[in-house]
């Protein structure tokens, strides 16, 4: 009998310095796992270092890496469908190259999923030792907003680090928008999730890849592509000030008609429209959002561009 093929996606972008550990340790764990059969699918997303250069060399030495190499960076989202779309496997991991997803949960994340005890084995980790505070405060925040304002459901520190079926991958490939935002997208699809939870790991080389303002502006993305609440929010806000607005009118009317019109409180008034043209701003931005994503989605360009690639029949432009 043939045996069930395991894909382990990995996205990279300039991981030099951990491609090495992490091959070693996959190789560790695919020899005590054998009653499965492997494929590493490393995505280069456009690696500036020696990257590409040793995916190729890992390639020729070992039948089981395949790679596929961007024409520049598309960020980490793209490089995950480019893996899954690619993926041959029974089922399908996928893992950061740094180590901080251990490949050693691997044979736990496997087994009730080829018992069909559910489709899929997600990860959390229970802290965030190591990174830095403001970092994680801002993260919780972002999970809590994300609970509040779209149905679904991402937990505190779940990692994009999962063992999925076929059928699931094949879900997550039906999704073909542009602004894709897995955490919510591997939700969104459903099916039975087990979570598995595990202390934080740090980097086991290198540097992270994502600053502040590049996490601000992700997290931000998820936002407005699983919620509609922002902008409901801000017709709500334009509603109340209307009609704050015209009862204040009213009040003035009667005033003047009654006492006069003394020329006094300009000060107020100066804050007044300041008040509202910030508001007006503010709102204007949210639908841009909105308007922006729509417009990326309705030029259909290509999620991203391969340039090199050993995989057969992988589409260029996808
Ligand atoms: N990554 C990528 N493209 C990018 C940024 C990151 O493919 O533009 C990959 C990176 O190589 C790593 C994973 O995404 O395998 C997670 O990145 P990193 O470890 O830097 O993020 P952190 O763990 O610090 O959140
Ligand atoms: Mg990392």
């Amino acid at each position: 009998m043939e045996k069930p093929i395991i894909s382990v996606v990995v996205p990279c972008y300039n991981e030099q310095e951990t491609l090495p550990i992490l091959y070693r340790e996959l190789s560790r764990i695919a020899e005590a796992m054998e009653d499965y059969e492997f494929e590493y699918l490393f995505v280069n997303d456009g690696s500036k270092d020696q990257t590409f250069a040793l995916l190729t060399r890992m390639a020729e030495a070992d039948a089981r890496v395949k790679y596929v190499s961007f024409s520049r960076n598309f960020g980490k989202e793209a490089a995950l469908y480019a893996g899954l779309s690619n993926a041959k496997g029974d089922y399908v991991v996928t893992m950061d190259a740094d180590m901080q997803d251990p490949p050693s949960l691997l044979p736990e994340m496997i087994e009730p999923v080829a018992k069909g005890l559910c489709d899929n084995v997600a990860t959390r980790r229970v802290n965030r030792i190591g990174e830095p505070r403001i970092r994680s405060f801002f993260a919780r925040l972002f999970y809590r907003l994300m609970r509040r304002l779209s149905k679904i459901e991402i937990a505190d520190g779940a990692r994009d680090y999962r063992l999925m079926n076929r059928a699931m991958v094949d879900s997550i490939l039906a999704i073909t928008e542009y602004n894709r935002f897995s955490k919510g997208i591997f939700t969104w699809v459903g099916y039975q999730t087990k979570w598995l939870e595990y202390e934080n790991v740090q980097r086991s080389a290198g540097e992270t890849k994502w600053s502040f303002w590049k996490l601000l502006h992700y997290s931000l993305d998820g936002l407005v592509s699983f919620s509609n609440v922002p902008i409901t929010i801000s017709s709500y806000l334009g509603l109340a000030l209307t009609v704050v607005s015209f009862i204040a009118i009213l009040f003035e009317i009667v005033r003047t008609l009654a006492f006069g019109d003394p020329v006094s409180g300009w000060p107020s008034l100066v804050c007044i429209i300041t008040f509202i043209g910030g508001i007006q701003l503010f709102c204007m931005g949210i639908m841009g959002q909105y308007i922006s994503k729509t417009y990326m989605e309705v030029k259909k360009r290509p999620h991203y561009i391969i340039r090199d690639t050993n995989c057969e029949n992988a589409k260029r432009n996808n």
